[in-house]
C-alpha cells in the first residue's frame, strides 16, 4: 500500500488554545471557586460569601471585603499571566501568596461569563467590568466595554455565570448539580477551618439557610465544630512540630482514639494552599491503624509550612497533588507526633479507668 501523504501541520487558533488551557485548569466548578477563594484571601479579606446555583454551573458568586482592584488594572485583569503577585521567576521561591501565575481569571473568562465588581478603599465608588476571552466586553451590543462606576462597598465581587457554556462536551459531563455542590461545600468547609480570622458563608442562590456559615472570630476548634459536628470537635488533640533540617513547621488538629469514622477526612494545607498528598494520607492512616477499631478512620487537619524553595511550586495548577523535598522524613516526623498524641490520650484514659 502506498504511504499516505503527510498532512500539513497548522497552528491551532488562539481561541482554541485558550479554551484548552482553561479547561485544563478548571475541570469542575469547584476548581474555579478554589482560585476565587484564594484570590479573596490573598486580598486580605476577613469576610467571604459564596452563592451557588446549579452546582456552580449556572452561577458561582463570591464576595469579599479585601483590598479590591485598581480601576486602571481592570483592562488587563483577565489576560493570561497577568498577576500582582509575581514579577520575576526568582520570586517563585519567596512567593507567600496562594496563586501566583495569573491564570485563574483569564481561564474563567474563556469558558464562562465573568463579571467583576470591585472597589479599593481609595476609590469613591465601585467599578463593574465584564469579560469574555480575556478581554473587557460590553454587557450589551452597542454599549461600551469600559468599566462602569456603580455604588458598592470596598472589596470585590466576582460572578461566574454559565460555566463551560462554550465547551459543550465538558458541560455534558456533569450529571448532577448536587454532586458539584457537595464538592463546593467540602472546599469551603476546608478553607473555613483553616482561615482563622475570616468569616465564611456558602449557600445556594435563593436559599435562606447556609450550607456553611462560620463567624470571623471562631477558634479552630469552633470552626471544626460548626462544619464537622461536636462528636468530632470534642475528641480532638492538637500538636505542633518543627524541624530546621527539613525546613518545615506544622500544626495539626487530629481526632483521638475515641473517634472513628467510615472514611478518612484529611484537611491538608501546605503554605496555606489547600492540597492533596496521597503519601501523607497513607502514612497517617497507617499510624492510626493500631489505635482505631478495624474499619475506623480518623479526622486530620494538618497545616504545613515548608520553606518555599523546598516545595515544587512550578507544578501545573491542575496538579492538586504536591511534592516537596524530604517528603519521607517530614512525613515520618509528623506520624511520630500523631502516635505520641494518640498514646498520651490513651494513657490518660487508662489512668482514669484505673482510679
Ligand atoms: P494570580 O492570583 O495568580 O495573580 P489571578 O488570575 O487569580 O492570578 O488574579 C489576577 C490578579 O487579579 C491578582 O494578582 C490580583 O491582583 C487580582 N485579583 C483577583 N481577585 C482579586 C480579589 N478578590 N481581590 C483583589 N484583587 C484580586
Ligand atoms: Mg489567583
Amino acid at each position: 500500500l502506498p504511504l499516505p501523504a503527510p498532512r500539513r501541520i497548522k497552528a491551532l487558533s488562539q481561541d482554541v488554545v485558550n479554551k484548552i488551557a482553561a479547561g485544563e485548569i478548571i475541570v469542575a466548578p469547584v476548581h474555579a471557586l478554589k482560585e476565587l477563594i484564594e484570590n479573596a484571601v490573598d486580598a486580605g479579606s476577613t469576610a467571604l460569601e459564596v452563592v451557588v446555583k446549579d452546582g456552580g454551573l449556572k452561577l458561582l458568586q463570591i464576595k469579599d471585603n479585601g483590598h479590591g482592584i485598581d480601576k486602571e488594572d481592570l483592562p488587563i485583569l483577565c489576560e493570561r499571566f497577568t498577576t500582582s503577585k509575581l514579577k520575576a521567576f526568582e520570586d517563585l521561591s519567596s512567593i507567600g501568596t496562594y496563586g501566583f501565575r495569573g491564570e485563574a481569571l483569564a481561564s474563567i473568562s474563556h469558558i464562562a461569563h465573568l463579571t467583576v465588581t470591585t472597589r479599593t478603599k481609595e476609590s469613591s465608588c465601585a467599578w463593574r467590568a465584564q469579560y469574555a476571552d480575556g478581554k473587557l466586553t460590553s454587557p450589551k451590543p452597542g454599549q461600551s466595554a469600559d468599566p462602569k462606576p456603580i455604588a458598592g462597598q470596598p472589596g470585590t465581587q466576582i460572578t461566574v455565570e454559565d460555566l463551560f457554556y462554550n465547551v459543550p462536551s465538558r458541560r455534558r459531563a456533569f450529571r448532577s448539580a448536587s454532586e458539584e455542590y457537595a464538592k463546593i461545600l467540602e472546599l469551603v468547609g476546608k478553607c473555613a477551618v483553616h482561615c482563622l480570622g475570616v468569616s465564611f458563608s456558602c449557600k445556594k442562590h435563593g436559599d435562606n439557610s447556609s450550607g456553611v456559615s462560620v463567624p470571623a472570630n471562631a477558634s479552630i476548634i469552633d470552626r471544626i465544630r460548626v462544619i464537622h459536628g461536636s462528636a468530632l470537635a470534642n475528641e480532638l488533640v492538637n500538636f505542633k512540630a518543627e524541624n530546621e533540617r527539613w525546613g518545615f513547621k506544622c500544626e495539626a488538629w487530629i481526632s483521638n482514639a475515641n473517634y472513628s469514622s467510615k472514611k478518612t477526612t484529611l484537611l491538608l494545607f501546605i503554605n496555606h494552599r489547600v492540597v492533596e498528598s496521597a503519601a501523607i494520607k497513607k502514612s497517617v492512616e497507617q499510624t492510626y491503624g493500631t489505635f482505631l477499631p478495624k474499619g475506623g478512620h480518623p479526622f486530620v487537619y494538618l497545616s504545613l509550612d515548608i520553606e518555599p524553595q523546598r516545595v515544587d511550586v512550578n507544578v501545573h495548577p491542575t496538579k492538586r497533588e504536591v511534592h516537596f523535598l524530604n517528603e519521607d522524613e517530614i512525613i515520618a516526623i509528623i506520624c511520630d507526633e500523631v502516635r505520641d498524641s494518640l498514646s498520651k490520650v490513651d494513657t490518660s484514659r487508662s489512668f482514669m479507668t484505673q482510679s
